[in-house]
């Protein structure tokens, strides 16, 4: 049976509970242990996958096909342990699951109520897979009073009741807001939010304390003393020039040693932190840098992509080059030329997406980058707005698009090269889609195998021809076009085992041009960085050598 630590946050929202989570996931293995980290969502969306990514932020996919949280590709990224589709759930879930066992009949003659049903399926979805680790470490969305949280809140408190004693804490996150005409921290909010977790039933056993500003020892016995912690769990969290910097500086704060004190882990194994001294001194001695263009649509919120600019930041580690990521609204280069825009940088990406707005941007973009030979990295969308512009410009078929733009326009206006994907293989059996299927959930997704083209540049870059990666889309490459775009150079160097979905293609004359109909960057690691963000990234170096 697995130790329990339970993280929630308090005072205001974005202190980075996630972050710290995942730091204290990485530490606790830093000390031999196994962990697994897990999101439990207040909103009642089922899952996040039919968010704008301006609201909520990347969509981050797990290997089991589940669009969960992007706190979860943080917990992957610090722990390297693959998030499962039971690591997230939202209130949504939760009370479909329950409604739906109502139906059935799984309670019959019963009221269906918050405490116990709703409770129940909460702490029943906390334990899942509790016995294939030593910690399990759930963080709660939102912040303490929120009122869509209160059934989470309360099922933490039975949960520990329920478990024997010292098998569960309760780690709470919050701000110390720094008053400048007074020159002084206030704790005060830091006291109400801890006693709106005592109203609750809930007592936090360690107390993480956001601050821009040294929290002087006094103010630590301060808030140890209103708030019924002790001095040595008020651990501090100071802003940090880097997210990799926080395992290590957690640990020098004492984080991990409170958190083993706390469940009378004595004596304490000792860490070892080679894995992170070794990310910080990439990220801090690095020679030189490089400038990457992201053309996007969702350029306004960094979260938005997430994962591709940290795959970025990781393909800088490999190479010892710093990588400046900037967005480009890809809209620009439906008025204007891209040239002026682009002219300045080692390479360009072009991220995911969905709808038609800014594509022909994109696939402007993907020209300039064929056609000037700079480094190109298409994912996704980027993949397919790469074929379009090679059939447009070069195939021999002009009006080229998606279906999924003629779908959501209502209209033909394009000759389908990316079309609506009906019919897949997953494992042993075959998957259907019709149109008008319900949107969530339903499109292609989590990790599939692909077969490399031996003697491509992916297969050199991989190292190996069986690879599998994770999918979210609902269009696809038709295959049909791949002769004519092979004759003009362009290669189909990663196919679906089954020889039908193109997965990856590369042109041939060029240093660097490759589009994936997956996504890469879900699975790089500041310790482990992805193949090709590394390859990308050293292609925009020698780039930038040659300037
Ligand atoms: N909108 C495209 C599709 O559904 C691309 C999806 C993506 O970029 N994730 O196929």
């Amino acid at each position: 049976m697995a130790r329990f630590v339970f993280i929630t946050g308090g005072v205001v929202s974005s202190l980075g509970k996630g972050l710290t989570s995942a730091a204290l996931g990485a530490l606790l293995q830093a000390r031999g242990f196994t962990v697994r980290l897990r999101k439990l969502d207040p909103y009642l969306n089922v899952d996040p996958g039919t968010m704008s990514p301006f609201e909520h932020g990347e969509v981050f996919v797990t290997d089991d096909g589940a669009e969960t949280d992007l706190d979860l590709g943080h917990y992957e990224r610090f722990t390297g342990v693959a998030a499962r589709a039971t690591d997230s759930v939202s209130s949504g879930r939760i009370y479909s699951n329950v409604l739906e066992k109502e139906r059935r009949g799984d309670y019959l003659g019963k009221t269906i109520q918050v405490i116990p049903h709703v409770t129940n399926e909460i702490k029943d979805w906390i334990s899942i897979g509790e016995d294939e680790v030593d910690f399990m470490l759930c963080e709660i969305g939102g912040t303490v009073g929120d009122i869509e949280g209160l059934p989470f809140f309360e099922a933490i408190r039975q949960f520990g009741q329920e478990r024997p004693r010292g098998d569960c804490i309760l780690m709470h996150l919050t701000l110390l807001p720094y008053l400048a005409a007074s020159g002084e921290l206030k704790t005060k909010p830091t006291q109400h939010s801890v006693k709106e977790l005592r109203s609750i039933g809930l007592q936090p056993d360690i107390l993480v304390c956001r601050s821009e500003h040294e929290i002087p020892e006094k103010e630590r016995g301060k808030i140890a003393l209103f708030c019924n912690v002790r001095p040595d769990s008020v651990i501090p969290a100071y802003d940090l020039k880097s997210i990799y910097e926080a395992p290590m500086a957690y640990h020098k704060v004492g984080l991990d040693q409170a958190v083993l004190d706390a469940f009378n882990i004595s004596p304490a194994p000792k860490p070892n932190l080679d894995r992170w001294i070794d990310v910080e001194d990439r990220l801090h001695h690095a020679e030189g840098e490089v400038r990457v263009a992201i053309v996007g649509k969702y350029t306004q919120l960094e979260d938005a992509y997430k994962s591709i600019a940290e795959a970025l930041t990781h393909g800088g580690m490999a190479n010892r080059v710093k990588v400046k990521s900037e967005w480009i609204d890809a809209e620009i280069f439906e008025r204007e030329d891209p040239a002026p825009y682009l002219e300045g940088y080692q390479a360009i990406l072009v991220p995911g997406g969905f709808g038609e707005r800014g594509t022909e941007g994109k696939i402007r973009a993907a020209q300039f980058a064929r056609e000037h030979k700079v480094p190109y990295l298409g994912i996704c969308l980027g993949m397919q707005m790469a074929v379009i512009e090679a059939a447009r410009n070069v195939g021999g078929v002009k009006d080229a698009g998606s279906e999924e733009f003629d779908h959501e326009a209502g209209a033909k206006r394009f000759t389908p090269v990316v079309y609506h994907l009906k019919e897949w293989v997953q494992g042993n059996h075959t998957v259907s889609r019709k149109v008008g299927d319900d949107k969530g959930g339903t499109m292609r997704l989590g990790a599939y195998d692909a077969a490399l083209t031996e003697g491509s540049r992916v297969a050199g870059i991989y190292g190996n021809l069986a690879i599998d990666e994770r999918h979210r889309h609902r269009y696809e490459v038709d295959i049909k076009y791949r002769d004519a775009l092979e004759e003009q150079g362009m290669c189909f160097s990663g196919m679906s085992p089954d020889g039908r979905l193109p997965e990856i293609v590369e042109w041939k004359d060029h240093p660097w041009f490759i589009g994936v109909q997956f996504h890469p960057e879900l699975k790089s690691k500041p310790f482990e960085p992805h193949p090709l963000f590394a390859d990308f990234v050293r292609a925009a170096k020698d780039v930038s050598r040659l300037v």
